[in-house]
Parts: C-alpha cells; sequence; structure tokens
C-alpha cells in the first residue's frame, strides 16, 4: 500500500482589486492530509478534525475532486484520505480550497505525476463548485502551483504564475460566519464604466508591482471601489483594522476571499506583528474572538511532508 502525507496552505484570494483573478498561497495555516492509494475503485474520507464535515465522498470537497481525477485515469482506483483540517470552513482563506488541491496533488503524486498541475487545478475546481456554487480557481491555482498567481480565465482555464513579491501577511479571523453565497449575492450586477476604468488600472498596476516587487506600486493599487464598499458591511471593524494597520506602516490590504477574514500586506515581520497587535486589539473592543497569523507567501503549494 502506497501512503502519501502533505501539507496544503490557506490562500487569499482576490487581493483587493483582483476579484476572481487573483489569489496567493500562506505559509500559515495549513491543513494535514493523508492519502492511501487502494487498488479498487472506492473513496473512504476520515476527518481527524472538530469541524464535522460530511464524509460522504459527493458532499467532501476533497471527494468531488478525487472522483473527478478517478474518472479521467486510466484505470480503476481509490483513495483513502485522513484530514486534519487546521484552515476553518468559511474563514475566507480557501479551506475548501485546501482539501480539494491538497487531495489531487497528493493521489498524483502516488499515480506518478501522471496529470498535469492544469489538470488538477481543473479536477480541485469541482470541489469549489460543490463549496460555492460556482468553479472558480483564485484559491485553487495558488494552492497548487504556490506563490501568487493571476487567473485570466476560468473556462477555459488559463493561470500565469506570478513572482512571489517579498512581504509579508498579516491575516485576522473574526470568529463570524459569513456564506460566501451571501457575500456573491450582495454584489453589483454591473458598474460604470468609470469605475471599471479606474478598477483595472488598479489590477494591471498590482499585477507589475507584484512582478518588479516594488512595495510602492503594490501600495497605491491595492484600491476597490466596486466589490470592498459592500462586503466590507459583512464584517464589523473593516475600516478600523484597514486605518489602524496602515497607521502602523502595512502597505494596505482587504478582504480575503468573500471574508470574514482580512490581510494586511508589509514589507518587516516587525511592522506584520505591530498590524498584527492592532488587528487583536481592534476585535477585544468589539469583543469578538478572533484568530491571527502572520505569515510569508509561500512559495511553494501543497507540499509532501
Ligand atoms: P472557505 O473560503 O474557507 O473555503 P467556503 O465557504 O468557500 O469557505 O467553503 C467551506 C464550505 O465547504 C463549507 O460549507 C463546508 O461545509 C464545505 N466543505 C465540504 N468539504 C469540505 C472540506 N473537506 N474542507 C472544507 N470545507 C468543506
Amino acid at each position: 500500500m502506497k501512503t502519501i502525507k502533505i501539507k496544503a496552505p490557506a490562500t487569499v484570494a482576490n487581493l483587493v482589486c483582483g476579484f476572481d483573478v487573483l489569489g496567493m498561497a500562506l505559509e500559515h495555516p495549513q491543513d494535514e492530509m493523508e492519502l492511501t492509494l487502494l487498488n479498487k475503485p472506492q473513496l473512504i474520507i476520515q476527518h481527524k478534525d472538530k469541524y464535522g464535515l460530511p464524509t460522504t465522498a459527493e458532499k467532501n470537497v476533497a471527494g468531488v475532486a478525487l472522483l473527478a481525477l478517478m474518472k479521467a485515469y486510466e484505470k480503476p482506483i481509490g483513495f483513502k484520505v485522513v484530514i486534519n483540517k487546521i484552515i476553518k470552513p468559511g474563514s475566507g482563506l480557501g479551506s475548501s480550497a485546501a482539501s480539494a488541491a491538497g487531495a489531487v496533488v497528493a493521489a498524483n503524486k502516488l499515480l506518478k505525476n501522471y496529470f498535469t498541475k492544469n489538470e488538477l487545478v481543473q479536477f480541485a475546481m469541482f470541489g469549489e463548485e460543490l463549496a460555492s456554487g460556482s468553479k472558480h480557481a483564485d484559491n485553487i491555482a495558488p494552492c497548487i502551483y504556490g506563490g501568487v498567481c493571476l487567473i485570466r480565465s476560468n473556462h477555459p482555464l488559463d493561470i500565469i504564475p506570478l513572482k512571489t513579491p517579498k512581504l509579508f501577511v498579516t491575516v485576522v479571523h473574526p470568529q463570524i460566519e459569513i456564506k460566501t453565497s451571501e457575500a456573491r449575492a450582495i454584489l453589483p450586477k454591473e458598474i460604470s464604466l468609470k469605475n471599471a476604468v479606474k478598477h483595472w488600472g488598479n489590477v494591471a498596476a498590482l499585477v507589475a508591482g507584484i512582478s518588479q516587487n516594488n512595495p510602492e506600486i503594490i501600495a497605491n493599487s491595492l484600491r476597490d471601489d466596486i466589490i470592498e464598499p459592500v462586503r466590507k458591511k459583512l464584517i464589523p471593524g473593516f475600516d478600523r483594522v484597514k486605518k489602524r494597520s496602515l497607521t502602523v506602516g502595512a502597505l494596505g490590504g482587504g478582504i480575503s476571499g468573500s471574508g470574514p477574514s482580512i490581510f494586511m500586506f508589509s514589507t518587516t515581520k516587525k511592522i506584520a506583528e505591530k498590524v498584527e497587535k492592532e488587528m487583536i486589539e481592534i476585535y477585544r473592543e468589539f469583543n469578538i474572538e478572533a484568530k491571527t497569523y502572520v505569515s510569508k507567501i509561500s512559495k511553494q503549494g501543497v507540499s509532501e511532508v
């Protein structure tokens, strides 16, 4: 029997102005998974964590991603999957993506890299469809490729891995629940040309800033007048977190995925830790429990342990 252990990173989708087209992998937190290759078409899913997620393959994001992979493989195969979820589901930190991406990358290693990374992203996107109703790759792509990824198009899938800027990321996850479906339902259906021009100027500049590892350009382009003003209403303390993070030296940041987590970029660990202190203090003021992380951008996606 062949068994493999992997870690799958949390991911921050959107990166403020890159709604549905940008995402990055973090060094912390990471899910842990163990996969065993079975020689019959069977899928067993077990959870070692406290989240009570479904273990029926069709209802678990790792399950549907693996079913897609098993269907595409040349021979009948199966897997036993043991998940230790560290990234809380519904955090906006790509918890569902970590399970789906982790499962297919581990399976592919057991199959001696039979599939390409691009095919693995497509299998894992079935997991995102199960979790949120849409097959998007802005968490899956960085979870598999690592670093920062631009998803120029989901259908057909076109992933452009970008350079990894030397930045620190502070994340706060206030322990409130936001349903991805709700966070999507409140979005405007149309935007004005004036706003669109401003917005694609920012996205283009952010991609340039990331590619050139230029903190000044990155700071200037982390702006969003379309999604953020609507979604921030779902996150208590959002404006205060942003304001006080900038005051202590952060470059900028915003909502991670559809929230409730908020991320901030900083050029040094010292500043990133000051930002973390502010975040902790703010949620103490709001009397809301919150979890924080200080991390680098992970150059690696899912990795073997
Ligand atoms: P996140 O942004 O943290 O991924 P989502 O709301 O997009 O949050 O995804 C979490 C949803 O996916 C939850 O409804 C959860 O029940 C469901 N789910 C099913 N299987 C898994 C899994 N293995 N890991 C995480 N979430 C899962």
